[in-house]
C-alpha cells in the first residue's frame, strides 16, 4: 500500500535572506573562589524560587529571586547561585513543543 508522504516545511524558505537576531548578553555566575563560570548544578538541590519582584541592579524588571546551589567545575568550591528572573505570566499556559503551530484555541474577539 502506498503512503503519500506529506513534507512539512520548517524554517524560513530557501533563498530567504538571514536574520541577525538580537543580541542579549548575559553575565554568568562565577566561582567566588577562582572566577570560574564553569559550573555544575548540585544534584538534589532544587532551587529555591522567591516569589517577589522589583528592578535589579541593570534597572530590569523581575518577578522572581531564585536560588540555584552549584559546584565550581575548577576548584569544587560550592555556592549558591542568585537569578533574577522576570517570569511573565502567559495568558494560556501551553507546554513549550513543537509542531503546535496554528492549533491554538484563541478566545479573543479582536481577531476573525
Ligand atoms: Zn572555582
Amino acid at each position: 500500500m502506498k503512503r503519500r508522504t506529506v513534507k512539512v516545511r520548517v524554517g524560513r524558505p530557501k533563498g530567504s535572506k538571514n536574520i541577525m537576531a538580537p543580541m542579549v548578553p548575559v553575565e554568568l555566575a562565577h566561582c567566588p573562589r577562582c572566577g570560574s563560570t564553569d559550573r555544575q548544578r548540585i544534584p538534589g538541590r532544587s532551587p529555591r524560587v522567591f516569589s517577589h519582584g522589583g528592578l535589579n541592579g541593570q534597572g530590569r524588571p523581575y518577578t522572581a529571586v531564585v536560588w540555584r546551589h552549584c559546584r565550581c567545575s575548577q576548584c569544587g568550591q560550592r555556592f549558591v547561585e542568585r537569578a533574577y528572573e522576570n517570569r511573565l505570566p502567559s495568558e494560556d499556559a501551553h507546554p513549550p513543543g513543537r509542531g503546535s503551530r496554528g492549533r491554538q484555541p484563541k478566545g479573543r474577539d479582536d481577531e476573525k
